[in-house]
């Protein structure tokens, strides 16, 4: 039988057949390592070194998943090839496999031995370039002098707590980083102890890493997609242990094991109040845990931004500069990430009140990423669609003060997570808009209502003078996501010239209402300064899942094609 090499397959090759070796193979669960089953990844390699990252779907884990092993050298027919992911590239290259329910999977009887490892080293010093962005992951080659017990870590926007397994690397020469692996991650990583070698420092390669941002330093972080050999047979390895000149490194070991650890009890769930009573507590006097609601969101706020640009260090808004935009905190140009920043009016019949949502959550309750719907406005006047659907949807949310409550007379409640969903509603809960709010807000408008409903209320006004104009001429969602932008991309106009683009509550109120706020201090260790940083693995997920149902909406979207030219669904819409 002739193989062909996985450097020569191209899209539409539904006839050619692989000889390849599983060098990596992980399952990628979601939001939650218990979760339902989102894919199957694979990193596979062919007898001429040539790599190629594999995926199977969820719908054909069962059948095919069993049948791959790692270290197996399998003969595999019958997949699609599509365009490589434009995140959590594990491997570089234009294509990716797809295993479908046609996909023939063989044991081979040639066994493909080398090469065993697969990896693309950043040095430690190039590791800040790379803080939070999610284009490829990361290999790095060190010497480990520290490892700590796994940890469980709470989460303020998650029921159940997570693992963490801290680990401290260093190249040889001088420079250190700290690593943490989160989830069965943190239990499977062990050194094995072994007297022969005690002396000799121990090698470790990890692959599959991030590199995210704490406490004004970075640090490596490793989930599903992470995996490691220690003294791995490769000449950096060599190179490395050259550079000790035979110094010992006695790795240091702290914590307590894991099966001396209780988990943590899940933190009380809050109370359920109606938003009537929500808006007779003093914000001072709100619960420190929040509080639960059931409401249906009734309109929008249509006077603020529904976006914003997120500084990649701080997750503070930037200003613009020119054509750019500036972290007034951290001092640095277009290092920026667009999320959201989504208040709406909700209602649950005895009251109606604002509340806003960030990043992740907003994106759950939209159901798409921010730049998929910045890039899909075709008229800058309206809301977008996306947007405006959110309206008749009912939620379960666990709330808490928004930060502007604590200096304006008008309540407004931050969603930190979607406890159930009941999607949409035929009809709204009647209600007519707060008073305390409608005087604040002249210029409200009712949001456009979605097709099968209607607003219960509209209040007067018009948004003539609408607000910073959502840069939709935006950049390729590659570039986006790489927050290194080269000089050559466009960057989103401040429609205005004179507005600021900023998070209406400033940071240093931020940080004080999040203290006030702060469930527990391991939260904020773990979070950072917002409920939202992407410093969780979670986030990680939470864009991993994305991925997918980006490149749908890419493909149904149909945007004109300048703007989508540099980057790459991982399906291709052409037939
Ligand atoms: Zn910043």
């Amino acid at each position: 039988m002739v193989f062909s090499p996985l450097s020569s397959l191209q899209p539409r090759d539904w006839h050619k057949t692989i000889h390849v070796r599983v060098c990596r193979k992980w399952e990628f669960h979601g939001s939650n390592e218990n979760g339902p089953l989102q894919h199957i990844d694979m990193v596979l390699v062919d007898n001429q070194g040539n790599t190629m990252y594999a995926e199977i779907p969820a719908k054909e884990a069962d059948k095919l998943g069993p049948m791959i092993q790692v270290d197996r050298t399998y003969v595999i027919a019958r997949f699609k090839v599509c365009n490589a992911k434009i995140f959590f590239k594990s491997v570089p290259g234009p294509y990716m496999l797809e295993f479908t329910c046609h996909t023939k999977i063989s044991a081979a009887t040639e066994q493909i031995t080398g090469p065993k490892y697969i990896y693309n080293l950043t040095p430690f010093e190039k590791l800040p370039e790379f803080i939070n962005d999610t284009k490829k992951f990361h290999d790095i080659l060190g010497i480990i002098t520290e490892i700590n017990e796994p940890e469980w870590i709470p989460f303020s926007n998650q029921p159940n707590p997570s693992l963490r397994r801290d680990i401290k690397l260093t190249d040889g020469c001088g420079q250190d980083i700290k690593m943490a692996i989160w989830g069965s991650k943190a239990t499977q990583f062990n050194l094995p102890e072994d007297p022969n070698t005690e002396d000799r420092p121990a090698i470790v390669l990890f692959t599959g890493c991030l590199v995210k941002y704490y406490q004004e330093n970075f640090y490596v972080s490793g989930y599903s997609a992470c995996h490691w050999y220690i003294n791995p047979d490769i000449p950096e390895a060599g190179n490395l242990l050259n550079r000790t000149h035979g110094q010992s490194y006695k790795i240091k070991r702290s914590g307590i094991p894991i099966a001396q650890q209780s988990q943590p009890e899940p933190p009380p769930v809050p109370d359920f109040l109606t938003l009537q009573e929500m808006e007779a507590i003093d914000p001072y006097e709100f619960p420190a845990t929040g509080c639960r609601c059931t409401v249906t969101i009734v309109r929008l706020v249509e006077t603020q931004n529904w976006w914003y640009p997120a500084c990649n260090l701080c997750k503070k808004s930037c200003l613009p500069e020119g054509s750019s935009y500036r972290c007034p905190k951290c001092n640095i140009l277009d290092m920026y990430t667009y999320k959201y920043k989504l208040p709406f009016f909700a209602s649950d019949g005895t009251e109606e009140s604002e509340m806003i949502a960030f990043a992740a959550v907003a994106q759950s309750i939209v159901g798409k990423p921010v730049e998929t719907v910045m890039r899909s406005i075709r008229n800058r006047d309206n809301i977008p669609p996306d947007i405006a659907a959110i309206i008749s949807s009912k939620f379960t949310f666990s709330v808490a003060m928004a930060e502007s409550s604590f200096s304006k007379s008008k309540k407004s409640y931050q969603i930190n997570s979607i406890l159930h969903n009941y999607g949409k509603q035929r009809a709204l809960p009647f209600h007519g808009p707060n008073q305390a709010q409608l005087s604040d807000e002249h210029n409200q408008l009712s949001a456009q209502p979605s097709a099968s409903t209607s607003p219960s209320y509209i209040p007067p006004g018009s948004s003539q003078n609408p607000l910073h104009e959502t840069p939709t001429k935006i950049l390729p969602l590659d570039q986006i996501l790489l927050q290194t932008p080269p000089k050559n991309i466009e960057i989103p106009k401040n429609g205005k010239g004179d507005d600021n683009i900023v998070d209406p509550t400033p940071s240093t109120e931020a940080k004080s209402a999040k203290k006030r706020l702060h469930i527990s201090e391991r939260d904020e260790e773990k979070n950072g300064e917002e409920p939202y940083s992407q410093t969780t693995p979670d986030q990680e997920i939470a864009q991993q899942t994305n991925l997918n149902r980006q490149s749908n909406v890419q493909r149904t979207a149909a945007p004109p094609a300048e703007k989508i030219s540099s980057s790459r669904s991982s399906k291709s819409p052409k037939k």
